[in-house]
């Protein structure tokens, strides 16, 4: 036979036995920290060096919130901006604070309900549904980071071949990836940079941060989250799936593959180390790239992970009718209150 069908389909089975046995060879607790110490070295170290501080550029009142713009670094020579968006009225306490991720598209602006040059977006918002306004007009601060390799963050040597390129996850993965590091640990680095930042704000209880992400963001959450205690309650939406499923069986960007992930575990209880945090997992009955089954197979594994830890009432689930997009019928006010409580 010369197709390699069913060659890698053995391929993935005998590879998911052997994560079985592993299994069955470990505790369930020292399985959850190697598993985290391993997420930690696959994803590659980023090395920080001399950062400059935190600057605000931007003050701006909008309808029931206030926009500010904050320049931070996590790794030197590489800065980085995100708006954070802080409630009208939350003068009298410090509030619960939300990072919010977005994925694949123009970077913060699009969640943070302006167009890419920073005007307000009146259009009818995208897949994204302007989901960090969405949560500071519910009473809680908002900070939403430009992910590397989006928007502004291109890299300049793509921009100038084509204004209109996408992303730059292409180039910056497979270079990160050949020196042993990966896109997804310089994101999380900067990731975890605002979070240091947003519960250093007066305004901020820092007992009290949650995190969502959408889709390619949505690889972000979970893994910041697994790997900072800081994050208490989580949202995932339009990402949970068995690797399977979702990116080894339709073509995704290449910023959601770690090489070995796989080899450690599926998909499903790489997010189930987030247990007994409360999770909400959101998705699209029509996404056809996290697509229904997958979703189901995977939401299975990881009710039975938080069932047996006892933990079942913390998981949260809503499969709502739609495609590869943010609903928030649910999430945004489950968020909400998990951090109020
Ligand atoms: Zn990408």
């Amino acid at each position: 036979m010369f197709q390699a069908d069913a060659w890698m389909e053995q391929q993935y089975r005998k590879n998911m036995e052997k994560v079985a046995q592993q299994t069955r060879e470990q505790s369930k607790e020292q399985r959850r920290r190697d598993l985290t110490d391993v997420m930690r070295k696959l994803i590659g170290e980023i090395e920080t060096g001399e950062l400059p501080a935190p600057v605000i550029t931007e003050r701006v009142s909008c309808p029931g919130y206030t926009r500010e713009r904050v320049i931070l670094s996590a790794a030197e020579g590489l800065e980085f901006g995100a708006y954070i968006l802080i409630p009208d009225n939350c003068s009298e306490k410090a509030l619960p604070a939300v990072l919010a991720i977005h994925g694949h598209g123009y970077g913060s602006r699009e969640i943070a309900g302006m167009l890419p040059d920073g005007t307000a977006d009146e259009s009818p918002p995208g897949i994204h549904q302007h989901f960090a306004v969405q949560l500071v007009r519910r009473g809680v601060i908002v900070i939403a980071p430009d992910v590397v390799g989006f928007g502004e963050r291109r890299l300049r040597s793509d921009t100038e071949k084509n204004p209109e390129a996408a992303s730059s996850c292409y180039r910056m993965a497979v270079q990160l990836m050949m020196l042993g590091k990966t896109l997804t640990g310089l994101r999380i680095a900067e990731l975890r940079k605002a979070v240091d930042y947003i519960v250093s704000r007066p305004e901020v209880d820092s007992a009290k941060i949650g995190v969502m992400g959408f889709s390619g963001g949505g690889l972000l959450a979970y893994t910041a989250a697994v790997l900072d205690e800081r994050l208490k309650a989580i949202v995932l939406t339009g990402y949970t799936n068995t690797y399977k499923d979702s990116i080894l069986a339709v073509q995704h960007c290449l910023c959601n593959y770690t090489p070995g992930m796989l080899t450690y575990a599926e998909l499903p209880e790489w997010i189930g180390l987030l247990c007994p945090r409360p999770l909400f997992l959101e998705s699209g009955l029509h996404d056809f790239i996290f697509p229904e089954a997958g979703f189901r197979k995977a939401e299975a594994e990881i009710q039975h992970i938080y069932n047996q830890a006892g933990a079942s009432e913390r998981l949260t689930v809503d499969l709502f009718p739609g495609g590869h997009e943010i609903s928030g019928r649910k999430s945004y006010d489950w968020l909400c209150q998990q951090l109020r409580k």
